[in-house]
């Protein structure tokens, strides 16, 4: 270990009280000052644990071996090498290595590009320098440093707790233990074990509810976590259930094939009385024909393209497993605010007992004036009031940068709030100044508003009260009029609310009460009655134009959308119906579904669109019952108590800037920029990636089909073999690193947003899989072996039509990978044949390598090949074509007579 962490690594921090541990770290109230945590950083490095320890180049390489597929051409060339068939032995290993290489290169890069995207994920801590909050990368936090928790953030290093409230923390990461644990600052006995030092939170861990303030004591490796290196080996497999199947499916063929040749081998020597050693040759082309070595690595190469694609376009793929999910999603349950909308809030009217205020201006910036049926007033005290609430019941700020623009730190529905203050004229430090917070209980959805309290100089105390509206009406038994407090009058207010949301304003309202001087802390039960209500904000939060086509884009692809919000009902419903969800529908309040049994509740769901008032417990039942009607539902979460319904959803969906690390940890996919119509196109990329694995494994099954039922029949008709196993294993290589690869860059369908989710659990090896692979593989054979025998029969020397025979069906695989492009659509397009360069640039390369293998000397000497006249290239060519013509006609037929789901005819 790194000697400059073992120092502080060897203190018993949970054994010191908190002033002990400030003082050997010489850290202070007001924290570190920048200078010294900068030299610090120099003096213990980052906060970082060293990167998970990669296989070894080597260890992959040979990694690439363990394969039965592989195994099965080494024991080919081991008996090849017996027999002396010395350039058999040479190509099958030859082959077996290029395979490795080409896995263990690709492997490399999809293992590369997850890394990066996972670095994407980078976490930031909130700490105290220079006696200011700042909001830093976590890797920069230094020991002596005070870093301050809120539910659902990561623990970012370990730390002696200073200060905690209701702070609980859930260390399954570190001790196993799924039970969030209550932390105190009492410090514990030397020799407590990890879970029982209740006065230290371990980076790692996740604080599930409260809050806290603690001193950093260990960073980087020397963290528990580091010595643990548990969460080091989260490296993820490049595995998801689609490549599970065809692992299967490889080692089922593996097995089958060997059972067959051995029969074939028997039937061979000892009824029809062949030479044991010429049968033998038979029947290991026969094996390394039949297996598709490429399968694995090129099938993980297009994962990786694909996720690394969804990155770029946001969508940062925490589990790898969740792209084949995507693709069959039905069901999208998304919040509103920052998702749907555009989370750039300005507080547009204000309502007070005595009179309706228009405020001017859209944006954070502090411009434009209050008017009152359409002339301007000034603010005067009463609105002052009302502004300095909104200041300091507020945890966001505003900042002008060197442009002039105005940036906000915090929740958004907040920066309206300091916007609206300082429209007013208010000074926001000089407010804080004058009024030091002393407490407060933040905002959480569960709760749907925030308090806090402050004491001026002189001792009096107030407690500030903000939220919902029918949260606050219960609190309140007073309303601030023009002559002083009146009682209150709900009925007038939840009218005016209602106005409001009807025409789609975020509602929020504010309310005041006295405090005693010797009250400093703030609980529920303080809050519960005895407020004066001040106003009513409407709150403007346009839709994403984005999300409004997103909309159209899923319900074009049959998939649902639902809203799932906080928010009001009504203001619910008038950017639903912006967006076109849930118009002429009912809409459902969390109250409501709480009154629903499991039944009922899946006889209104499917007619439902947009649900209100909804807490993360609603989002978890509703999740189930969708689930439990067959939807594939994904699912979007920002808080803590998200993690949950994100867990349970088919792929649950982390907003990745406004969203705790909690949910992003649920999550298994994460949107960088926390935009619904990233889903969209998330679930776009999906399907596309699932297309492309189809696509390429319709392309190679029949390619070893073909080769194999070539052998086959030579040896059941006893046939002079057309192929020699060399020969067999030059098409397999030449093809698979060439024409293969091309189908990974495959970009997506035309009408791939336009037809039905795929069904959930369809099997990938269907009925019509295996009619498409039988179909190509007998064109295949019927191309390459009746050209063979008719020459031969014309009199062509052995190697001349041998030569044929491969190039033909090389040539057949050139015409078939274009047709592979689309799986039911016709290719006889511009785009069918030029739409994908890499498709035309592998077939040239694949060609230059054939020129080679007819004509190159070594390679004719190698190989047995010899050149071939103009006119034979021809006849090649010609069965090319003949290949093509069948299998497009086949497609047409099945659009034409809609013989399956998704073939859809375009005419
Ligand atoms: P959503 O994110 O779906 O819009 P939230 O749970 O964030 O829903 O908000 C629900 C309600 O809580 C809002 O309509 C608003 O009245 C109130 N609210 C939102 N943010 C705050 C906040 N920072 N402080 C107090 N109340 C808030
Ligand atoms: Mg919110």
């Amino acid at each position: 270990m790194d000697p400059r962490h073992a120092a502080p690594a060897e203190t018993a921090w949970h054994a010191l009280e908190a002033q002990q541990a400030i003082e050997l770290l010489h850290s202070k109230h007001g924290g570190l000052d920048e200078p010294e945590a900068a030299a610090r950083l120099q003096q213990y490095g980052a906060n970082r644990l060293p990167p998970a320890k990669n296989r070894s180049p080597l260890r992959r390489l040979l990694q690439q071996f363990h394969n039965v597929l592989l195994y099965m051409m080494l024991a080919a060339s081991g008996v090849t090498a017996l027999l002396e068939h010395w350039v058999d032995t040479g190509v099958i290993l030859a082959v077996v290595l290029i395979n490795a290489l080409i896995g263990f290169i690709q492997e490399g890069k999809a293992e590369h590009a997850l890394e990066a995207i996972r670095d994407l994920l980078s976490l930031h801590a909130m700490v105290l320098r220079d006696g200011e909050r700042r909001e830093i990368p976590a890797e920069q936090l230094v020991p002596g440093d005070l870093v301050m928790l809120a539910s659902g953030d990561k623990v970012p290093a370990d730390l002696r707790l200073l200060r905690v409230k209701n702070f609980n923390v859930e260390e399954a990461a570190l001790t196993g233990e799924s039970l969030p644990v209550e932390k105190t600052i009492a410090h514990s006995t030397v020799d407590a074990l990890l879970g029982d030092r209740r006065c230290m939170a371990y980076s790692g861990t996740l604080v599930s509810s409260g809050q806290a303030l603690g001193l950093v004591v260990a960073t980087g490796s020397a963290t528990e976590l580091g010595h643990i290196g548990s969460l080091l080996q989260r490296v993820q497999t490049l595995s998801t259930p689609l490549l599970r199947q065809i692992g299967g499916f490889s080692r089922w063929l593996t097995l089958a094939l060997l059972i067959f040749a051995l029969v074939t081998f028997a039937l061979g020597t000892l009824w029809r009385g062949q030479d044991a050693g010429e049968m033998f040759m038979l029947v290991v082309a026969l094996t390394v024909a039949a297996i598709p070595e490429g399968l694995p690595a090129i099938m993980t190469v297009i994962l990786a393209l694909g996720v690394q694609r969804m990155a770029r376009q946001n969508a940062i793929v925490r589990r790898l497993p969740a792209v084949e999910t995507l693709g069959s999603v039905t069901l999208i349950c998304s919040d509103k605010t920052g998702t749907l909308t555009r989370n750039e809030m300005t507080v547009q009217r204000l309502i007070s007992a005595q009179r309706i205020v228009d405020v001017g201006g859209v944006g954070y910036a502090p411009e434009g004036g209050f008017h009152v049926d359409g002339s301007a007033v000034a603010a005067d005290q009463a609105l002052l009031e009302v502004g300095r609430a909104a200041l300091l019941c507020n945890d966001a700020r505003l900042q002008q940068d060197a442009d002039g623009h105005w940036l906000l730190h915090g929740d958004p529905t907040e920066g309206a709030l300091c916007t609206l203050a300082l429209k007013c004229g208010l000074d926001p430090l000089a407010e804080q100044t004058k009024l030091p917070r002393s407490d407060a209980i933040p905002f959480e959805s569960e709760h749907r508003f925030m308090a806090t309290l402050h004491h001026d100089h002189r001792g009096h105390g107030v407690i500030y009260l903000k939220g919902a509206p029918e949260r606050l009406l219960e609190m309140c038994s007073r309303q601030r009029g023009a002559a002083g407090d009146q009682p209150l009058n709900p009925d007038f207010w939840r009218r005016q609310a209602t106005d409001l949301a009807a025409h789609g304003l975020r509602l929020l309202a504010i309310a005041t009460r006295t405090a005693d001087a010797e009250q400093r802390s703030l609980s529920f039960a303080d809050v519960e009655h005895g407020f004066t209500l001040l106003a009513l904000f409407g709150i403007i939060d346009p839709p994403r134009e984005e999300a409004i086509t997103a909309v159209a884009e899923c319900r074009r692809a049959g998939i649902t959308v639902k809203m799932i919000t906080g928010d009001h009902v009504e203001t619910a419903r008038a950017i639903g119906a912006q967006l076109g969800i849930g118009i002429d529908r009912p809409a459902l309040t969390g109250a409501e579904i709480e009154l629903l049994d499991e039944r009922r509740m899946r006889e209104v769901l499917p007619n439902v669109e947009v649900f209100a008032r909804a807490s993360p417990e609603h989002k978890l039942r509703l999740v189930q019952a969708m689930q439990a009607s067959g939807e594939v539902v994904a699912m979007t979460g920002d808080g803590v108590n998200d993690a949950p319904a994100l867990k349970r959803a088919d792929v649950g969906v982390a907003m990745g800037r406004k969203g705790t690390e909690a949910a992003k940890e649920a999550a298994e996919v994460v949107l960088t920029d926390d935009n619904f119509a990233t889903i969209a196109g998330a679930v776009r990329e999906g399907r596309a990636i699932y297309d492309n694995l189809k696509k390429f494994i319709l392309f190679v099954l029949p390619t070893n089909g073909g080769e194999a039922l070539i052998v086959i029949a030579a040896i059941l008709f006893q046939l002079t073999l057309p192929l020699t196993p060399a020969q067999v294993l030059w098409i397999n290589m030449v093809t698979s690193i060439t024409l293969g690869l091309a189908l990974a860059f495959e970009p997506s369908e035309q009408g791939l947003m336009s037809r039905p989710p795929r069904a959930p659990g369809e099997a990938l090896l269907s009925g019509f899989f295996i009619w498409r692979v039988l179909l190509v593989s007998l064109l295949m054979m019927a191309a390459a072996l009746g050209l063979f025998l008719w020459e031969l029969q014309r009199g062509t020397p052995l190697e001349s039509a041998r030569t044929m025979a491969v190039n033909t069906v090389v040539m057949c695989e050139m015409f078939y990978l274009f047709s592979s492009r689309h799986i039911f659509a016709s290719v006889l397009s511009r785009e069918g044949l030029l739409g994908n360069p890499m498709v035309l640039l592998a077939i040239a390369a694949c060609f230059a390598l054939q020129l080679l293998y007819t004509y190159a000397p070594p390679l004719q000497q190698l190989f047995g090949s010899t050149a071939l006249a103009a006119y034979e290239w021809l006849r090649v060519l010609l069965a090319g074509v003949l290949l093509f013509s069948v299998a497009e006609l086949e497609k047409a037929l099945i659009r034409r007579f809609r013989l399956h789901p998704q073939a859809v005819d375009r005419h």
